[in-house]
Order: C-alpha cells, then structure tokens, then sequence
C-alpha cells in the first residue's frame, strides 16, 4: 500500500475560468456546502483540485512563506494604537 503525504502534496490548485490559469485554491463554506474559490478573483473553482507540493507551487509562481519585510509595520513609530493602519484613510 502507498502512503500518500499531504505534508508533501499540500496545496489545492485548479483552473480558474475567470483567470484563465491554474491558481491555487481555498475553502470556503456556504449553504451548499464546500465550495473551492480562487485566491485571485474569489470565483468558485468548480474542478477537482490538484494537489501539488511546494517545489511545484513556487514553479508556479507562488512564494512560500512570508515576503520579506523592507521596514515599516509595527515599529515605525507611534506603536500598534492605530499605527499599523498605513492604507489610505
Ligand atoms: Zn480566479
């Protein structure tokens, strides 16, 4: 019997219609159930997700991890009291 490893194959991805590519794919619950939708344009993904292995998701252009940070954030002055919000207010 083969084991299969989710640790390895963790990423759900599919074709999205909407943005005529395979993405990568989240889970969302609505009445109807379990819904896939794309991470991109939030459309529900109707086919089976595919899943992939971080080595492949990055070849797709993904980046694992977080993106590294070029200052800013929490510690620019003034604390977390409202700070962190930097968008347009
Ligand atoms: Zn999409």
């Amino acid at each position: 019997m083969r084991e299969t490893s989710r640790m390895e194959n963790s990423f759900p991805t599919a074709h999205c219609a909407a943005c005529a590519r395979i993405v990568l794919t989240c889970v969302d619950f609505d009445e109807l159930g379990e819904r896939r939708r794309c991470v991109h344009c939030d459309g529900v993904v109707e086919s089976d997700p595919h899943w992939i292995g971080a080595t492949e998701l990055e070849a797709a252009g993904y980046q694992i991890g977080a993106p590294r940070r070029t200052g800013g954030g929490c510690g620019s002055g003034g604390g977390c009291g409202g700070g962190c919000a930097t968008r347009r207010s």
